[in-house]
């Protein structure tokens, strides 16, 4: 048994280069559980099966021990095939057969594994467009060929086991929902049967974390008809590989827009294109009359990038995005409430880019405008300004001598934002805060990007523009009901006459 190399360097940047934590003891938790997939015939339709590859590929990547256990005969094949999908994502991965071991198990079905009774049992299932989530019961997978309701699913459960391992917050008990509108209270939560979805012309701009996850849900609805642009102009390289839920271990140094790609050919319906390079690129290849783009996927890294997609006027754009403890998703048409810039605005809803890198590298705040500068420009990283870092964060110099004339984007990406900053219990007094590389956040988002704008395509409601999620935390009271209208940033653009008329001209 091995953690796959991927997961080993992604926790060493994470806890060894700026946090005083204690990366042994974190490690041999991940060590210490085996987490297992059980499931019967009862699983083998569309949903079910879906529910079983999304959650293999959540926990694959993260634990170097899992179980694939059969409940029932006629599930040889599907076993077969979640073996293959796990060793592709980590070929040192150990796969038990049976419930032995395991300390935590994903149920797909309708059938309860056996156990000690000390094992974590978390059922999940769905019907459609609605999520299915129990710890006491078997929840049943439906027929159709809508996996979204599957997919968050799998995320509430890699999610759950997370929070039980490494956390002391409380879990999910039983959880009922429409991913259309997430309204956890709904007696009938919403399951319209959307035919012929014409998604007309649809561009994603980013194939990272949250765009896997997009992918994953477009994959996931049969009968979209309508064109797909993908655009990205990075390649995937080992860090990525941890938290992206499509890439296998020989998915490092392909590009993203190929891997993205060649998963959605399986799709029939959809028109793929692709294009390697960056949106601002993507635009100014365009002759001026094409400028128009009726709906963008929002993937992207930066608020800056996020501040000139919304300023190269899309019609209407639908965001994702991961932070701290928090995934969230929101959709924009400009004229109406935010645009996607008013929540990127200084002092907007989303902390600027330049002020959370601030704070996670402990700088003062009199560096705010230098760190400002050397992201908009790409400045390397020089040995001054490691120092500066290392003083903040009181660490040993040695540690980030790996970062120096990389750009600070790069220092910041690997070495801290790897994954949400939550706080470890490590069975010692003072629980520190650590950045733990989870590949559930980012799916979970971007499954959600696929749905309201699956449900914008087919003029059906879904959330309300601006959705926040705190995953670390059950899904009661406040979690997940924080969503509301956004009001726009009173100095942002899309208050300009001049950017209304010209939106207007486009596309009213
Ligand atoms: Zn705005």
């Amino acid at each position: 048994m091995a953690r796959a190399d991927y997961f080993d360097r992604a926790v060493q940047a994470a806890f060894h280069v700026l946090n005083d934590f204690d990366q042994q003891a974190f490690l041999k938790k991940v060590d210490a559980h085996q987490i297992a997939l059980a499931f019967d015939s009862h699983a083998l339709t569309p949903e079910g099966i879906a529910a079983l590859d999304l959650s293999m590929r959540l926990i694959a990547r993260f634990y170097p021990s899992i179980a694939i256990i059969p409940l029932s005969h006629g599930c040889k094949d599907a076993a077969h095939s979640l073996k293959t999908l796990a060793k592709s994502i980590n070929p040192k991965i150990a796969i038990a057969v049976k419930l032995g071991k395991a300390t935590d198990v994903i149920v797909v079905g309708k059938t309860v594994p056996l156990g000690d009774g000390k094992v974590n049992r978390y059922f999940i299932g769905s019907d459609g467009w609605i999520t299915r989530f129990s710890r006491s019961k078997p929840v049943g997978s439906g027929t159709s060929n809508n996996l979204l309701g599957a997919g968050v699913a799998a995320c509430l459960a890699a999610a759950n086991i997370f929070r039980r391992i490494f956390s002391d917050a409380k879990l999910d008990d039983e959880l009922t929902f429409s991913v259309l509108d997430m309204d956890i209270a709904a007696e009938n939560p919403r399951n319209p049967v959307l035919k012929d979805v014409d998604i007309g012309d649809t561009y994603l701009a980013g194939a990272g974390a949250i765009g896997h996850g997009f992918i994953w849900g477009m994959f996931g609805y049969a009968n979209l008809t309508g064109k797909l642009t993908l655009i990205d102009h990075d390649d995937i390289d080992l860090f990525n590989i941890q938290r992206y839920a499509l890439t296998g271990r020989c998915s490092e140094g392909k590009k993203k827009v190929d891997l993205a790609a060649d998963f959605l050919s399986w799709r029939e319906g959809l028109q793929v294109t692709k294009f390697h390079g960056k949106w601002e690129d993507f635009v100014s290849n365009l002759p001026e009359d094409k400028w128009t783009f009726s709906r963008v996927v929002s993937a992207l890294d930066s608020p800056k990038d996020r501040i000139e997609l919304q300023a190269s006027l899309p019609k209407w754009v639908v965001n994702g995005w991961t932070g701290d403890c928090d995934a969230g998703v929101s959709h924009h048409d400009f004229i109406n409430h935010a645009c996607l810039a008013c929540l990127y605005m200084p002092s907007g809803s989303v902390k600027n880019e330049d002020e959370i890198i601030l704070e996670a590298l402990g700088l003062p705040p009199d560096q705010l405008r230098v760190v400002r500068d050397r992201l908009e420009k790409g400045i390397p990283t020089d040995r001054g300004f490691l120092e500066l870092v290392a003083k903040g964060k009181n660490v040993d110099l040695q540690k980030l001598l790996l970062f120096e004339n990389k750009p600070l984007r790069e220092l910041y990406t690997k070495a801290v934002c790897s994954g949400a900053v939550m706080e470890l219990a490590t069975g010692t007094k003072s629980t520190a805060r650590a950045e733990v590389p989870m590949p559930f956040q980012s799916a979970f988002a971007g499954i959600l990007q696929a749905a309201v704008l699956i449900a914008n395509a087919a003029g059906t409601p879904s959330l309300p523009g601006f959705t926040r999620i705190n995953l670390m935390k059950p899904f009661i009271g406040a979690n997940p009901g924080t969503s509301w209208t956004q009001a726009k940033h009173a100095r942002c653009f899309c208050n300009d006459e001049d950017y209304r008329q010209a939106y207007k001209e486009k596309y009213v």
